[in-house]
């Protein structure tokens, strides 16, 4: 069998977005299920709008969640000779042939066209035909290059998404393959760019479709086999629109900065267009291992922000807490908050309380930065008749072993002798150690807290 090689080729013409990078989510699972190779490509031929920024957040964003690339970065703007030898050899074959149309007489016959309601499209002036006479060659104009595309017949492909598509030739006009300082255009790169890459299957976003009848002529014509071809459908953002960065959409790497763990993601982005029957939360290592073009979904996906962070929990509390710990050490760095060995125990503590490592983050804090209760909580929970047993609970926490049994055997005997009941030790404490009433465990809290924070921090009403 030949070996299975899939892209991902993205124009960086803006901050890459959740809807762009699951156009190399599912290419490169296909490579990584099948054991191919994924290849990256930056189609950065747009010289206005491409920009090194974009580049860098492809790369950060695809190294973040982990899709690897086997070949590549290539950038289309290095492989300008290349794309010319191959012009330069339809051109011999007689597959392209110069037109010399001015862009008035372009806008002439495109007016004429939709005033008899017919669809725009070149209408062959210039295409060489065998007893045809061609206008005479103007002087000083330099011609663009146009494709001669087959006439009569359907160019077809089974779509590994939409099915089987066919499209008449006759509906496909002589397409414009190198412009007047001979550069070639766009749909010709990315042909010879996959047969040099020699890439089996394209799988990129439905906004190509267009493109793939005229893709697929271009390879015949260099007498090459199309790929095979997955048209993905769109991906919607929460208002139903096409998600771009127009309408809101964040860059990927955003999502790291808030907290999301890349194998959540990748979870997550997954869902968004396929799926292994109701299976909502699953591992990387599920996902290649279930993963195939059979599956994916024909309708259009919609992201939404709180399936997304309910995925993100599920992962994070089934993470690893040695695991866990350095990502919400990159956290609390940026807050410039150094850590130390607690602090695995302490995701291990808080992780079931958050769902992502920067509301993880902050709840660490606590741990080791200060606490401000509220004005509110403090009227509410330190009242006259607890402050004596904060008291005694306070001496006792100077002496014991620091440990969550001793803790806890501390708190215990505090209860038996002022009559209180746990809540009404442990509320107030709460406030005063953590800054908050509500928390896990209260022996498992202070023991992580060191004595010296817990003993200063009793004293503060
Ligand atoms: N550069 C194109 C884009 O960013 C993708 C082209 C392709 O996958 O064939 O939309």
């Amino acid at each position: 069998m030949t070996q299975i090689r899939t892209r991902f080729a993205p124009s960086p013409t803006g901050f890459i977005h959740l809807g762009n990078i699951r156009s190399a989510l599912y290419p490169w699972a296909f490579a990584r299920a099948t054991g191919g190779d994924f290849i990256l490509r930056i189609e950065d031929t747009d010289l206005e709008r491409s920009n090194q920024a974009s580049v860098d957040v492809i790369i950060e964003g695809m190294a973040w969640l982990g899709l690897d690339h086997d070949e590549g970065p290539f950038y289309q703007m290095q492989r300008m000779d290349r794309y010319k030898e191959v012009l330069a050899q339809l051109q011999a074959a007689g597959q392209v042939y110069p037109c010399y149309m001015s862009v008035a007489e372009l806008d002439a016959l495109r007016e004429h066209q939709m005033a008899h309601k017919e669809k725009p499209r070149y209408d062959g002036t210039w295409r060489p035909e065998p007893g045809k006479s061609l206008p005479p060659v103007p002087e000083g104009v330099q011609p663009v290059l146009r494709f001669k595309n087959p006439q009569g017949g359907v160019v077809a492909w089974d779509d590994k998404v939409k099915g089987r598509i066919e499209i008449s030739n006759d509906e496909l006009d002589d397409l414009v393959i190198a412009r007047p300082d001979g550069t070639p255009t766009y749909n010709f790169c990315v042909v010879v760019d996959d047969i040099d890459m020699a890439i089996t299957h394209v799988i990129r976003g439905d906004d190509h479709v267009n493109n793939t009848p005229r893709q697929i002529n271009i390879f015949k014509a260099l007498g090459k086999e199309p790929p095979v071809y997955a048209h993905l459908p769109t991906v919607l953002n929460e208002q139903g629109d096409k998600m771009s960065k127009r309408s809101g959409a964040k860059a990927v790497t955003q999502y790291r900065d808030e907290g999301y763990l890349p194998d959540a993601m990748v979870n997550y982005l997954a869902r968004l267009g396929w799926s292994h029957g109701d299976d909502e939360i699953f591992s990387r290592a599920q996902f290649l291992e279930w993963f195939n073009l059979d599956h994916l979904g024909r309708s259009a996906a919609q992201f939404d922000e709180a399936k997304l962070r309910w995925v993100n929990a599920q992962h994070l509390k089934a993470m690893a807490d040695d695991a866990l710990a350095p990502l919400v050490q990159t956290q609390l760095a940026k807050r410039r908050i150094t850590t130390d060995e607690r602090l695995p125990a302490l995701c291990g503590l808080l992780k079931d309380r958050c769902d992502t490592t920067v509301a993880l983050a902050d709840w660490v804090m606590a741990f080791y930065g200060d606490v401000s209760p509220t004005a509110q909580d403090l009227a509410q929970y330190i009242t006259p008749a607890v402050a004596p047993a904060l008291t005694i609970l306070r001496e006792k926490l100077t002496v014991c072993t620091w440990s969550k049994e001793a803790i806890s055997g501390a708190i215990k005997e505090v209860l038996a002798v002022t009559g209180l009941k746990m809540p009404q030790l442990a509320m107030p404490v709460r406030v005063l150690v953590m800054g908050t009433p509500q928390t896990p465990s209260l022996d498992a809290v202070l023991a992580l807290c060191t004595r010296e924070k817990v003993l200063q921090r009793l004293l503060a009403p």
